[in-house]
């Protein structure tokens, strides 16, 4: 039985050592959810990275481990430390991220991180070659892995081949600036269908193929000598249900139930009844522009000193690539000006930001969406950015804000947001001056638009509609040849 293999730098499961005991435990992230319906029963495989290295899996171990995974339909690539650090590290969040994010100031182009990355891909490549028959369908995922497609490609020239990219795809002008600019784009025309989160991505896609490789490109084909290629946008989705439920639960918890996060919100609300809560949650990353933000926020404060003391940023950093130097110096930069701020405006009884640098539970994030009166999202680029479509989905009684900037892939489906220029801070104090005062008939239209669209068009449907639109270019490039 033809079989769908799903490829991507981590797998969708944690392990856990302990005494010799092996876990495997399903991870709750976007990807694992949005490939629910696809990874699942007997037909399906996904090929991945464990996330411990070679020399951190003892090898009596190793027969347990691979027993476990497979329970969960998974199967490792073995990784060793220094390819953990010349691939990962390296060149996909050194060189690629920065890159594909528009901070070309930061990419690093190193021959031994390409190298590694070229070797790592290949190993990837030949963990999917081991397991695929030529009647699967083969989806590989993201940046960390854009040389697979052609690797498989030609060992198995009649395989079918997506492959989707999370981050953007930056402009021409941009990606031109890579050494191995032609390499990845060969790289990734081995698959048959590329997907991108908008329709700007899958442009600036095409205008690369069609100035550095010279090939003919026909809307969004792509002609090959031998093949047809199709290139689209498919913005993905959330796991809709999966908010609003929890948000509906949430509300209807007793005292008792609460956690101590939500009673500790709770308190606040209550001791300062007009008081408004912004909410921003990102990983600590440079693209998300959080030290922007905390600048903006106190120049709103300046321009609108009447809401001292009537509002409360928190901000919820997620620790990310912490062994990367760029990480580590914005960790500092975002400490000190939280501190500064903190320490500038801070009365007896009101401290403006509420800074936690940690992951929260699932239970918590929908306490910090439900509590929030603005969500305020300022990333300087993004692939998508998923938190402004989760914030939405939790508004059970349609009331709040979104604030978002332009930059963020998921702004082309919320235009019912207000959408800012994270560089403009006259425009986003003006904005949370609006947000502020905005009648609620107004939050519940906006709101209501939004959620439709997002219900609609959740992660489920995301993933079927890739794959069904993979199915349909493998037919017609059949009748092409
Ligand atoms: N998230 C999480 N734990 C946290 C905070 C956030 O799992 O403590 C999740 C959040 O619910 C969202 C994801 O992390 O699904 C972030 O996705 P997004 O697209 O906004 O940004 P990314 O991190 O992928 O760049």
């Amino acid at each position: 039985m033809a079989k769908t293999i799903i490829i991507s730098n981590r797998l969708p499961v944690q392990l856990q050592i302990s005494n010799g005991d092996i876990s495997a435990v399903p991870s709750v992230g976007g990807l694992a959810t949005g490939m629910k319906s696809v990874h699942s029963g007997g037909d399906s495989l996904w090929i991945g990275w464990s996330g411990l290295t070679d020399e951190e899996i003892p090898e009596e171990l190793i027969p347990k481990i691979d027993s476990a995974l497979a329970e969960h339909g998974s199967s490792k690539v073995n990784l060793t430390e220094k390819e953990v650090d010349g691939f990962y590290y390296g060149f996909s969040n050194r060189t690629v991220w920065p890159l594909f994010h528009y901070f070309l100031e930061y990419s690093e182009f190193e021959l031994d991180s390409w190298e590694i990355y070229k070797a790592v891909n290949q190993k990837f490549a030949d963990a999917i070659l081991a397991k695929a028959d030529n009647e699967d369908t083969i989806w590989i995922h993201d940046y960390q892995l854009m040389l697979v497609p052609q690797m498989v490609r030609a060992e198995r020239p009649d395989i079918s081949i997506g492959f989707f990219l999370h981050i953007p795809f930056p402009s021409y002008e941009i990606f031109r600036t890579l050494p191995w600019r032609r390499e990845v784009l060969q790289g990734l025309l081995g698959s048959d269908l590329i997907g991108f989160h908008t329709y700007d991505y899958e442009r600036h896609f095409l205008s690369s193929v069609r100035r550095l490789l010279g090939l003919e490109v026909s809307f969004n084909d792509i002609y090959l000598d031998d093949r047809v290629i199709k290139v689209d946008s498919f913005p993905m989705g959330i796991d809709y249900k999966k908010f609003s439920d929890a948000a509906k639960e949430h509300s209807q918890r007793t005292e008792d139930e609460k956690s101590e996060l939500q009673k500790r919100l709770d308190t606040h609300k209550k001791s300062a009844p007009d008081a408004k809560f912004f909410l921003s949650i990102d990983r600590l990353d440079y693209t998300k522009g959080i030290a922007k933000r905390l600048n903006a926020f106190e120049y709103f404060l300046k321009k609108y000193p009447q809401y001292k003391e009537k509002v409360r940023l928190i901000i919820l950093a997620v620790p990310s690539r912490s062994n990367v130097p760029q990480y580590q110096l914005l960790k500092r930069e975002v400490d000190e000006l939280v501190g500064r701020i903190n320490g500038e405006l801070s009365t007896v009884s009101w401290t403006p930001i509420w800074y936690f640098y940690r992951s929260m539970p699932f239970d918590n994030l929908i306490d910090l969406y439900t509590s929030s009166d603005i969500a305020w999202l300022t990333p300087i680029r993004d692939g998508m950015n998923l938190v402004a479509k989760e914030y939405i989905a939790t508004r059970t009684d349609k009331t709040g804000v979104l604030i978002l900037s332009e930059m963020a892939g998921s702004a082309n489906e919320m235009n019912e947001s207000l959408l800012i220029n994270p560089n403009n801070f006259e425009q986003i104090a003006d904005s949370l001056f609006e947000a502020i005062n905005m009648p609620e008939e107004e939050q519940i239209s906006r709101n209501t638009l939004l959620q439709k669209r997002l219900e609609r068009y959740n992660v489920e449907k995301w993933a079927n509609d890739f794959m069904n639109s993979l199915v349909n270019q493998k037919e017609k490039d059949q009748t092409y040849r």
